[in-house]
């Protein structure tokens, strides 16, 4: 099996899938050093996502699970298809639902999704030509992808202008950013909702919260997400049904009706207005840090559902996940999101290595599998390298500390215990994650 992608997720999935007494070799593509505890590294080969298709056919790998969502939207499920290579991911037209706003906007139209008001612009002077017309607070979006980074929401028609002169003239996100939208703003609590799908079957893998935003308090820049929360009750029943019968089922309908059947992880970034859930985003992966606090919960065999998911022989149904809250912490590089200091020694992360081996470790090979004992603590790798015999970040989001409890305020502890662990100099993190997580729910 071979996994792509280099993050703290995919250090969450390779660990899960390590899990399974089904699992054989794990190849990780580039992976990371923490990713070496579970799996075995690949280098990124330099011809991209041709040669990473053309690496699982020669190497007999059985399949391949995508992590992020740019080797998607290159095309890279379609590069396996072509090689009859299974893989756990969309085709390059499918991910347009993320690797496109406008397109998702398209298709949301089309399947009478609720989501906010959006208009899509070629030209900055269009763009600020009908600024005016939109009432504040505003969002505005380059229309590609950004990593988290191309969205700002504005509260004064000035800071609107200026994004929009920063994405548009001064190209600050290249291609991406050639089309932007104008967005009606949303009020209410975030959630993000993931379920797994082979085209026909859709399994509610559960909801999660992310903390978007750099600083506490909710302030700040967007990043690629500073921490999330899980636990059960996060999306009750009636909303789970809401959000399954009146958001993922018909945007996923509209797709197979353009002739772009989604097949794997589809993630619904919701918020959860006065009028009921609403779409902020779909993702055509899982999140990150959503998977580090969702996926150790899971007391199914992951392996056994993506292959599902790929082959096309998945079932409906719920995702049993563990009774434990999970709250995990992201720890960035100083100056993240936009000038990221790379280079930090990070001795204490190394020495965490060893337990996150040992826990890995369950469910040996040939044994039925069983739900696992969920642990106190996980610390997943992201943006680490080694330099020498030196573990050190990488420029980025660092390291996603989990805490697990019976409440949250237990899997709050055990997280910034960890925190307070493997923290080093000048990183950047808050303090507030999962203080609020299942605020103000309303349904
Ligand atoms: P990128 O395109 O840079 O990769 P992204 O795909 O993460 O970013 P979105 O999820 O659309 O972009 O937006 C990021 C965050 O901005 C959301 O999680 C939310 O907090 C805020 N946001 C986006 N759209 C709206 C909206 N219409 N109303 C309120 N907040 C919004």
């Amino acid at each position: 099996m071979l996994l792509v992608g280099s993050g703290s997720r995919e250090h969450a999935i390779g660990w899960t899938l390590r899990r399974s007494p089904r699992l054989g070799e794990l190849y990780a593509l580039p992976g990371n050093p923490g990713l070496e505890e579970v799996a075995r590294r690949v280098p990124w080969p330099q011809d991209g996502v041709e040669g990473v298709a053309r690496w699982a056919e020669e190497h007999g790998v059985d399949l391949v699970v995508v992590g992020p969502e740019a080797p998607l939207a290159q095309g890279l499920a379609d590069r396996l298809a072509e090689r009859g290579v299974p893989c756990l991911g969309p085709s390059q037209a499918a991910a347009r639902i993320e690797s496109s706003k406008g397109f998702a906007k398209e298709v949301m139209a089309e399947a009478g999704v609720p989501t906010a008001r959006a208009r899509a612009f070629d030209s900055l002077e269009d763009a600020l030509g009908a600024l005016a017309t939109w009432a504040l607070p505003l969002v505005v979006k380059a229309d590609g992808l950004a990593s988290g980074k191309g969205v700002r929401v504005c509260r004064e028609r000035a800071e609107a202008r200026a994004f929009l002169e920063e994405v548009m003239s001064r190209g600050r996100f290249g291609e991406a950013g050639r089309r932007v939208l104008l967005e009606e703003c949303l009020e209410g609590e975030e959630l993000s909702y993931f379920v797994l799908t082979d085209g026909r079957g859709v399994l509610r893998l559960g909801a999660a919260r992310d903390h978007k935003r750099l600083m506490e308090g909710d302030r700040g820049p967007n990043t690629g997400g500073m921490g999330a929360v899980s636990l059960p009750g996060l999306a009750p029943g009636g909303l789970e049904e809401e959000i399954l019968e009146r958001i993922v089922r018909p945007a996923l309908a509209a797709l197979e009706e353009r002739g772009t059947p989604y097949r794997g992880v589809l993630y619904a970034g919701l918020m959860l207005t006065r009028e009921g859930p609403k779409v902020v985003e779909f993702n055509a992966r899982l999140g990150d840090p959503e998977a580090q606090v969702l996926l150790p919960r899971l007391e199914e065999d992951l392996l056994e559902l993506f292959w599902r998911a790929a082959t096309g022989e998945l079932d409906g149904g719920t995702a049993r996940l563990s009774p434990e809250t999970a709250v995990g912490v992201v720890l960035a590089d100083a100056g993240y999101p936009d000038d990221p200091q790379e280079g930090a020694p990070l001795q204490a992360a190394e020495a965490f290595r060893n337990a996150g081996t040992i826990r890995a470790a369950t469910g040996a090979a040939g044994q039925a599998y069983g739900p696992p004992e969920v642990p106190k603590r996980l610390l997943f790798h992201g943006a680490t390298r080694t330099k020498g015999d030196r573990l050190v970040s990488g420029g980025g989001r660092v390291l996603t500390a989990v805490g697990f409890g019976e409440d949250l305020d237990q899997a709050r502890s055990e997280a910034y215990g960890l925190v307070e662990e493997v923290r080093w100099p000048g990183a950047v993190y808050r303090r507030d994650i999962a203080v609020r997580p299942g605020a103000d729910l309303r349904f």
